[in-house]
This record gives structure tokens, sequence and C-alpha cells, in this order.
């Protein structure tokens, strides 16, 4: 007799189960009781499942293969194939990874996942991956055990909107919102503020607005943005910002480096339009 991949026999005629999880057969009995919990463990854990495009017997051999498939012999599911294409990977997300291989593990690894073959992937499709005997211990311990509770559902791989921000004005004047921008960019407390700045850079640089704050004292460490900003720079990085600093951005903006901010200040403008794609 004939037996596929897994060395379970291959059934000629379709299987007389009917499993409620798929368009499809699957051996009765205790590969049937097994496939059961786990689809209803899929369906509530991992992703709600589709039967119309849910599959389990099909006598075949394994596609670009000689060897028998282990949907032949009843003994292997394909859930919601059309969304995860046979070769595809990443058609789960992680959440829905874990869930996967925390079932698999709660069946006595008796089941195989086809993401996890070292080869070619194929993420739509569980298989027995065991002998009777083993199938036949797991069955029993899931009849008699009492119902598994239903756990609320993985949230579906989507993507999650963005909240884009609005666009800086180009303005040329550097206030509260570029300085926010800038703090976001360079992955600083984004509180729009400029702290602990030398007073003497503040009537020489008219360009710089509101959220400068000029209370800075030597020795105080300056604002945390200007620091990351120096180092991206190359400049040494003590937090405040004066004609140095000025002079370095505008070089690395491309603009007039007289180490001054105008009002406005065409490096101002430079790099609002670079923070506003996301840069610096
Ligand atoms: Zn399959």
């Amino acid at each position: 007799m004939a037996v596929s991949q897994n060395g379970w026999t291959v059934q000629t005629t379709a299987p007389a189960e009917k499993l409620r999880w798929i368009t499809g057969r699957v051996l009765p009995g205790d590969v049937a009781t097994v496939f059961d919990h786990f689809g209803a463990q899929f369906d509530a854990r991992v992703e709600a499942i589709d039967t119309a495009g849910s599959w389990g017997w099909n006598n075949r051999r394994i596609r670009g293969s000689a060897v028998i498939s282990n949907h032949a012999s009843g003994t292997a599911v394909d859930l919601n194939a059309p969304r995860h294409p046979l070769g595809a990977v990443g058609t789960f997300n992680e959440a829905q990874r874990n869930a996967i291989h925390a079932i698999l593990a709660e069946l006595d690894g008796v089941i195989r996942w086809g993401g996890d073959y070292p080869g070619r992937k194929d993420e739509m499709h569980f298989e027995v991956n065991a002998s009777m005997a083993a199938v036949t211990v797991l069955a029993g311990r899931l009849r008699g055990a009492s119902p598994v509770p239903v756990r609320r559902p993985v949230p579906q791989a989507r993507p999650v909107p963005q909240a884009r921000p609005a666009p800086l004005a180009l303005d040329g004047v550097w206030a509260t919102a570029t300085t926010r921008r800038l703090q976001q960019v360079l992955g600083t407390q984004a509180d729009g503020v400029v702290t602990h700045q030398t007073h003497a850079f503040q009537s020489p640089n008219p360009g710089l607005g509101a959220g400068w704050d000029w209370s800075g004292r030597p020795g105080d460490g300056g604002s945390r943005a200007i620091a990351a900003l120096q180092t991206r720079l190359g400049l040494t990085s003590d937090g405040k910002a004066g004609p140095q600093t000025f002079a370095a951005l505008q070089r690395h903006l491309g603009t007039n480096a007289d180490g001054v901010v105008s009002n406005p200040s065409a490096m101002v403008r430079a790099l609002q339009t670079r923070l506003n794609a996301g840069a610096v």
C-alpha cells in the first residue's frame, strides 16, 4: 500500500470524515479528533478560519516533488490558503507565529507546521508528523479534556495607521514646532524647548524664536537635542548652540556658512525641509 510522506496510508477515495473547519475531508477517528481540536484553537487564537479557503484530503504528490503529499493520506490540512500561499514567508505576524507554536506544543508535537519546514515554507499547511500510537494517545487526552477556554483572538497583521505629523511651515524661523520635530527625528525628549542656551547668542540670531531657553549657565549640559545634533555634525557635543554649531549645520545643509541664524534663515528653511522628510 502506498504511503504518504509521513508514513500514513494513502486514501484513494475521499475519507468519510467531514471536518467543520475545512472544505474537504480528513482521516476519521483520532486524526479527525486532533485536527478538530487544532482547528478550534487556530480559529480562536491565530485567525478566523475561512472554510472556503481551507482544504484537507487530496490524493496528490507534493507540488514540485515525487513524494506523496500527506494530504493524500488525509493527515494534512491547509488553513486560509489564499492568505498563506505556498513558498511565501511571513504571512503570519509574530504574535500569530507564537500562537501557532504554542498550540502545536500543547498537542505534544503531533502536528507539524509547514511554516517550520527547513526548506520551502508552506505556511497554510499543517500535518500529522507522528505515529498512529502517538496520535491515539493525544486524541484520547483531547476527548477527555475539559473544553479549552476560548481565548481572545490575536489581532490580525494590519498596518497600524501612523499619525503623520503635519508638515512644518518653511518659514525660516526656528521655533517650538521645528524644535519638537528635530527632537523627534533625533530621538530626544520632544518638548519643543531648547533648554539652557547661552544668552549672549540670542540677539545675534534673530531666527531663533519661541522655545529657545536662554537661561543657560556654563556646565549645565545645555540641550540634549543640540548635543545630539552636534554629535551628528561631528562637533564636540556640549549641548550649547553657537556660531560653530550653526556654521556646521549650514555646511551640512548646503547654505551660506556664516554661523548666524537670520530671520528668516535659509539654514532653518533647509532644516525644516529635511525634517518634513523625517531626516536631519
Ligand atoms: Zn498542504
